[in-house]
Formats: structure tokens, sequence, C-alpha cells
């Protein structure tokens, strides 16, 4: 089985679940580590909108940038050695500017644009993107159709993931999450065949945020039954170090809604599917809590490449022992 697009015809040993900037740090360590078309990577787009008659998949586009060394690192976000002049003139006519657009950015978004009103799927055209930027793993978007993260907030809005996080910077209270779409969506076949391959040597799923990163990709119909049905070991890595995100509203998120700010409600957010968690050295003392799971503390601060190769490292070893 070979994945759309892809350069290689052997099938991934390895299915990563991702949102953006934590995910995709894991991801390139995970790419270094392993022959990387022994890497899959399946995205969250449940942070895609429509912005100014373009459609932007922020966390498919920092995993691409990230992979092939074109992000922007001290940003976290977005391409490096970016300009701006768009956005400026953007500005300068009235238009509309809160979401920070870089002109090579924006050649992307033109781009998956304009294929998708030709009637390409959203998979095709990630396919080639990857392959254009030079990345050499298969990175499938979670469905082809649009599935859309709902932030409602306790003044009793419903807001579109983009303009809570970015437009609101996260300050609203929230209250809860919908997955919009997703009963519709399909997973993606090559997905699937992945996961039922019986080539996978683990599924990984990245410290990235449960709520607006991985439960999206959890929620469309059939992912999670698939990889609960399959004996591989599902690994998570916390998100949380010292009960604090590395970056991003998470603990927040979950104490308004009244859960701890503890690996143990991250780890209740994959109920019925982890097979182990990864937790920070720093938090060894809650093995304790998660007593149900086997539980590797191990450094899990990704500042350097060589923090992402040696987290990848230790969580593939570590399945590799779950699987024995
Ligand atoms: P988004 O899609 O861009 O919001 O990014 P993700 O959901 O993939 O990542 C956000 C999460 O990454 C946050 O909850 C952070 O705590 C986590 N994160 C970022 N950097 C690190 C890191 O170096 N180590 C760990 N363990 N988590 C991290």
């Amino acid at each position: 089985m070979t994945p759309a697009g892809s350069g290689k015809t052997s099938s991934p040993k390895v299915l990563a679940l991702s949102g953006g900037i934590g995910g995709a740090k894991l991801d390139l360590g995970l790419y270094h580590v392993l022959d990387p078309w022994d890497l899959a990577i399946v995205a969250n787009t449940g942070d895609d909108f429509e912005h100014l008659g373009l459609t932007i998949c922020p966390d498919l586009d920092t995993i691409m940038y990230t992979l092939s060394a074109t992000s922007d690192e001290a940003k976290g976000w977005g391409r490096k050695d970016e300009t701006w002049a768009c956005l400026e003139q953007l500005k300068a006519l009235g238009g509309s500017s809160w979401f920070g657009l870089g002109d090579k950015d924006l050649a992307v978004h033109l781009y998956r644009s304009a294929l998708l009103r030709e009637g390409k799927s959203l998979g095709e055209i990630t396919a080639s993107l990857f392959a254009r930027f030079g990345v050499k793993a298969h990175v499938l978007p979670m469905a082809d159709q649009a599935v859309g993260t709902i932030i409602h907030t306790r003044d009793g809005r419903d807001l579109p993931f983009q303009h809570y996080f970015v437009k609101e910077r996260c300050a609203p209270e929230i209250t809860g999450f919908t997955y919009q779409g997703a009963q519709t969506a399909k997973p993606p076949a090559a997905l699937l065949d992945i996961i039922r391959s019986g080539d996978l040597r683990a599924v990984i799923v990245a410290p990235s945020n449960p709520f607006v990163s991985i439960n999206p990709i959890l929620s469309v119909p059939g992912i999670r039954a698939a990889l609960a049905a399959s004996n591989i070991p599902v690994v998570a890595v916390s998100p949380l170090i010292g009960g604090a995100a590395v970056k991003g509203p998470l603990a927040r998120m979950l104490v308004e809604m009244g859960l701890p700010a503890t690996n143990r409600s991250i780890a209740d957010q994959y109920k019925g599917l982890l097979s182990g968690m990864v937790i920070d050295t720093t938090d060894k003392g809650d093995a304790d809590t998660l007593q149900d799971l086997p539980v590797l503390a191990v450094n899990t601060l990704m500042n350097s490449l060589e923090d992402r190769m040696r987290l990848a490292q230790d969580v593939l070893e570590f399945a590799d022992r779950l699987r024995e």
C-alpha cells in the first residue's frame, strides 16, 4: 500500500497524530531518527478556516514548514525570512489584517485554494505541497471534508478556533468544544490502510493540545475505532510540564472546564486508546495518578533539535517495550 502522492512503496512504520506547534516539534524529531518515509503524520485540520477567500490550514502548514526547515523557529509559526508587503498593503486599504499572512505563506494559501476550487481534494493537495517542499514523509489531513473546532464561551458565544485563538487571543473563558462537520467527515482511506497494514511499530500522540488538536482528529468517524481495534502500542506524550503548558492556552482551558491541569487529565482525554504515556521527568511523581498506564518519565521539553530527536527515540523505544 502506498499513500497517495508519496515517493515510496512500503508502508509507514510509525504514525503520529499531530497538531501544529507542539506536534511539529516531535514530528521533526521522529523525521530525523526514522527513515523519513517510515513516518506518517495525520494532522489536525479543525483549525482550518476561510480568510480573504482563501483556505488556510495552520497545522498542516506548521508541520510542512517545520519538516522542510523553512519555518520561523523564533516566532513558532509561519515562514523564516518572511516579508509582509501584502499584509501592509491590505492594512493601508482598510482590509482585514487580524490574521498575520506573510507573502511566502500567502503563496501556499493561494496555491491550495486554487486547487481546491478546481476540485482537487485536500489530501491530494497536501501530498503535492509537501513534495514540493521536499518533505519525505506521508502527511495526511485528518479528513478531506471541513471539520471546524468551535469554542463555546462562558459568555454564550460559539467561536471558530482562529477567532478565539488569534482575534481574541484566548481571552474568553471556555466551557467546551464542538467539532462541526465531524459526523459526516470521512477518514482518509490511506490512513485506515496504514493503521490496518500490520506494519506499524507505534502510534504516537504528539504533545499537542487534546481539545483543539488531537480530539478533532479522533472525532472523525472511524479513526479512533481503527486505532482501538489495532494491537499497535499507542503512546501519548503529555503537552503539560509541571501542570503548565509549554505554550498556549491548554492549562487555562482545563481549569476553565473544571479539570485539574495534570497529566491525569490529559490521559483521561484519550481513555481506552493509550498503551502508555510519556511525561516529563519533573512530573515523575504523577505516575501514582496514572496507575492504569505504563509511564515513561523523561525530558519532554524540546528546545533544540537534539531534544526533539532524543524524545522521539525515547518514545519509540518505550513503544517497543510495550509491544514486547
Ligand atoms: P497548535 O495546533 O499550534 O495549537 O499546537 P499543538 O496543539 O500541536 O501544540 C500545543 C501544545 O504543545 C501546548 O499545549 C504545549 O504545552 C505543547 N508543547 C509545545 N512545546 C512543547 C515541548 O517542548 N514539550 C512538550 N511536552 N509540550 C510542548
